[in-house]
C-alpha cells in the first residue's frame, strides 16, 4: 500500500473511534441519537458542505481560493458568526471524496491559485480531506490550505502532514487555564493554549508555511492580544495576519460587546510593528 492509500485507511479509522481533536470522543462519534452523532461536535460519518466558491476573502497569495466550508466545528465560540452551519454538521449537502475532487478541478480550471478547507473547522472531516486529496493525486495543481482552529491532536496533524501545503491557524485566546479562561469560557476549548502553541510548533515543524491569523476582540487586549502576539514573536518563521472584523453576537451571553475600539486596534498594530509581526 502506497503512503497516500496507508493515510487514508488511517484516516478513516476516526470515523468510528476520534482522536482527532483534544476532546477525544472516541466510539461517541458513531453513536447517533435521533440521526445526531454523538461527539462533541456531532459530526457523524458523513462530511456536509455549507457552501464552497472561489473566495477572495482570504491572504492575497492565496486568492482566489477555492474555499470549501464544512459544517459542524470542535469549538463552541460563543461569539461565531457562521453558527448557522458551525453548530449544524447536518447544515448543507453530504459529499463523497470522489465529488469533491471533481469539484476541486472545476475550480481549478475556473482560476483558483488554492483550495482552502474552512469550515465550521475542518478537524472532524480530515478523513475526508485526506481521502479527496488522494482521489485528485497529481491533477491538483494548487496548494491545499488547511484554516482551522487548530484544536488538533497529533494524530490529527500526523494525517494532514502528508496531504496539506499551508497552515491557516486561529491563534485567539490567550495562556489562562480552567474553567474561567478566555479559550474555555469563550471557546470551549479546555486546555486551548498549550494545545494550540504545540500544534502551530508542530506545523512548523514539519517544514510548512504557517499563516497565524488572530482576531482582535473588545476588552481582551491584555489577556490575549498580548501574550498571543508577543508569543508569535518568538517564532521567527511564522506569518501573522491580524483580524479586525469582530462582531458581537446580538445576544452575547458571554461574549465580549460591543466594537473593537480604535484604540485597542491602534495598540495592538503598535504592538505588532513593535514586535516586527507586521510592516
Ligand atoms: S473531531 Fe469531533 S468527534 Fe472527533 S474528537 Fe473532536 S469533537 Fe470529538
Ligand atoms: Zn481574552
Amino acid at each position: 500500500m502506497n503512503a497516500a492509500a496507508e493515510a487514508v485507511e488511517r484516516a478513516a479509522r476516526h470515523l468510528s473511534d476520534c482522536h482527532l481533536c483534544p476532546h477525544h470522543c472516541g466510539g461517541r462519534r458513531a453513536e447517533e441519537r435521533n440521526g445526531v452523532a454523538q461527539g462533541v461536535c456531532r459530526v457523524g460519518q458523513q462530511s456536509y458542505i455549507a457552501s464552497e466558491m472561489l473566495h477572495c476573502g482570504e491572504e492575497m497569495l492565496l486568492q482566489p481560493a477555492h474555499a470549501i466550508f464544512f459544517s459542524g466545528c470542535t469549538a463552541r465560540c460563543t461569539f461565531c458568526v457562521a453558527a448557522r452551519f458551525a453548530f449544524h454538521p447536518g447544515y448543507g449537502v453530504p459529499v463523497t471524496a470522489a465529488q469533491l475532487a471533481q469539484r476541486i478541478l472545476q475550480r481549478q480550471a475556473e482560476g483558483a491559485r488554492s483550495v482552502c478547507f474552512i469550515g465550521g473547522d475542518p478537524a472532524p472531516h480530515i478523513p475526508l480531506i485526506v481521502a479527496t486529496l488522494a482521489e485528485l493525486g497529481g491533477r491538483r495543481q494548487i496548494p491545499a490550505v488547511f484554516n482551522s482552529n487548530f484544536y488538533l491532536t497529533s494524530a490529527a496533524l500526523d494525517l494532514l502532514e502528508g496531504s496539506i501545503d499551508l497552515y491557516l491557524p486561529d491563534l485567539k485566546f490567550g495562556p489562562a487555564v480552567g474553567p474561567a479562561s478566555c479559550g474555555e469560557r469563550l471557546g470551549g476549548m479546555p486546555g486551548y493554549w498549550e494545545v494550540v502553541t504545540q500544534a502551530i510548533d508542530c506545523g512548523l515543524a514539519q517544514g510548512k508555511r504557517v499563516i497565524v491569523r488572530h482576531l482582535l476582540m473588545p476588552g481582551h487586549f491584555e489577556c490575549c492580544t498580548l501574550p498571543v502576539l508577543t508569543w508569535l514573536a518568538s517564532r521567527p518563521t511564522v506569518e501573522v495576519s491580524l483580524l479586525t472584523q469582530y462582531l458581537a453576537p446580538a445576544r452575547p451571553r458571554s461574549a465580549p460587546t460591543g466594537a473593537l475600539h480604535i484604540e485597542e486596534l491602534e495598540a495592538a498594530r503598535q504592538l505588532a510593528k513593535h514586535l516586527r509581526l507586521v510592516q
